[in-house]
């Protein structure tokens, strides 16, 4: 049974795929990009997203986006429009799902800090790590270390790199050293990101009382769907009304993307993936859809991003992962011995010995960080 004979022939077909890097046997029930979708969900790092935040620590509060939540949103988001462009919705699926899993403890503050303490040893970036989680990092398989996912897969959720790293990465890297496009699935799930977390984090700003709904009336994107919301309701309450806004604010940006894509692709003639990965970018949103998104993010840089609370939190939690991570590397035999790199000269030694610790500290959940931190710097904690 041809269970991709409804996409459009620019879409990505998996039995089109360059394949795995290690070869395996097709699928009977599944086409290769569910099974890649079906690893991922399994795997571990997935489960470690439901502990790992973005703009507010775990502890914070139940309600919160997770970076589990977060990925959910992200995958229905970029199916529900991949379903109407016609485009693959279990790569779309797969590329979204595990576009997060290299993400450090504490979001960004943790992801800069481990950049700043990786310095000398290569740096650290949440793309790269979540392709070294599906390549290298997973332990399941008996015949090979990570999930061994497909080209396209392991190329979607490769969003940027730079031209030094893109050297050494071999076939995912290539585009950015050819300048070409990836799939037309990459290029939404990266979008359905952006639409997925300025969304909740609205949401979450408002949920915490760190934004208030006066402040985002400035924003005229918001302000305008929330009159719409208050003329069909009048006297809705607060919460709802924030509901309401919010899922007129995430429909608009679906469909400015649908249609604005949709036309795209048509103007462009793309018959064949091929075509797509030598033409500019397809899958995008309209100058004024792009101009009110800027808005937004502007926005919530300055008034969440930057809020004083919020800045607590990141001060501390940029301190916890500077403080292992120099703990760790003063110290390897305070690490789980998979972890100490103890082989090769001393300067292999530190720079491998980084990796690891990179690895070790990326790998941590929010309050397995804060655990950990006080594990090593507490003497009454054990
Ligand atoms: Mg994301």
């Amino acid at each position: 049974m041809n269970l991709e004979a409804h996409l459009a022939p620019y879409a990505a077909f998996s039995s089109a795929s360059p394949g795995r890097r290690f070869p395996e046997s097709t699928p009977s029930s599944r086409t290769e990009f569910q099974r890649d979708r079906d690893r991922i969900i399994h795997s571990t790092a997935f489960r470690r997203l439901e502990y790992k935040t973005q703009v507010f620590v775990n502890h914070e509060g139940d309600l919160f986006r997770t970076r589990l939540t977060h990925s959910i949103e992200v995958a229905q988001i970029a199916r529900s429009i991949a379903r109407n462009l016609r485009l693959n919705e279990d790569l779309v699926e797969a590329i979204s799902l595990a576009h997060d899993l290299g993400h450090t403890p504490f979001g960004h503050a943790g992801q800069d800090a481990l950049n700043a303490c990786m310095k000398d040893y290569g740096g650290f970036e949440h793309n790269l790590q979540s392709l070294r989680v599906v390549d290298e990092l997973e332990e399941r398989y008996g015949a090979f270390d990570g999930l061994n996912l497909t080209f396209e897969t392991r190329e979607g959720i490769l969003k940027h790199c730079s031209l030094k790293n893109a050297k050494k990465l071999g076939d995912v890297g290539r585009r950015f050293i050819d300048k070409k496009q990836p799939t037309l699935e990459a290029q939404l799930a990266n979008l359905a990101d952006e639409i997925a977390y300025n969304n909740h984090d609205i949401d979450d700003g408002l949920r915490s009382g760190l934004l208030t709904t006066t402040q985002l009336d400035d924003i005229d994107f918001y302000a305008r769907h929330r009159k719409e919301v208050e003329a069909s309701f009048p006297g809705i309450s607060g919460r709802r009304a924030i509901h309401e806004t919010i899922r007129r604010m995430i429909n608009a940006l679906v469909i400015d993307l649908i249609d604005t894509s949709r036309a795209r692709i048509q103007d462009a003639e793309v018959k064949t993936v091929d075509d797509v990965r030598n033409s500019t970018a397809l899958i995008a949103f309209s100058d004024d859809m792009n101009t009110e998104a800027a808005l937004l993010k502007r926005f919530l840089r300055d008034n969440l991003y930057l809020h004083y609370q919020v800045n607590r939190m990141t001060s501390k939690a940029r301190r916890i992962v500077r403080e292992l991570f120099e703990a760790f590397m003063q110290e390897p035999r305070l690490l789980p011995p998979d972890y100490q790199v103890m082989q090769g000269n001393e300067q292999e030694r530190l720079q491998w010995q980084a990796r690891k610790v990179a690895d070790y500290i990326a790998g941590m959940t929010d309050r397995y960080a804060m655990r950990e931190h006080r594990r090593l710097f507490q003497v009454d904690e054990i």
